[in-house]
């Protein structure tokens, strides 16, 4: 589900969590305008907090258990 927002940049491997360093897979976009990465499990723990106060949440922990090599290109 896409928002009316400028479509951001899917997450790399460069990306990562604020808060332990691993691998982002959850970029939160504050209401201000900045923006949060978080790994999936700081993911879970923070998107609900953060999408109360208005942040878009961009969840991509789904990609974890894709296979990297052959990810289907279907979104454009
Ligand atoms: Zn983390």
């Amino acid at each position: 589900m896409t928002g009316a927002l400028a479509p951001t940049k899917p997450l790399t491997v460069a990306d990562r969590c604020d808060r332990c360093g691993a691998q982002a897979y959850v970029r939160a976009v504050l209401v201000g305008g900045g923006d949060l990465l978080f790994c999936a499990h700081h993911g879970r723990r923070y998107a609900e907090a953060l999408r109360s106060t208005g942040a878009d949440i961009q969840d991509e922990s789904a990609r974890l258990t894709e296979t990297r090599a052959t990810a289907p290109d279907d979104e454009r």
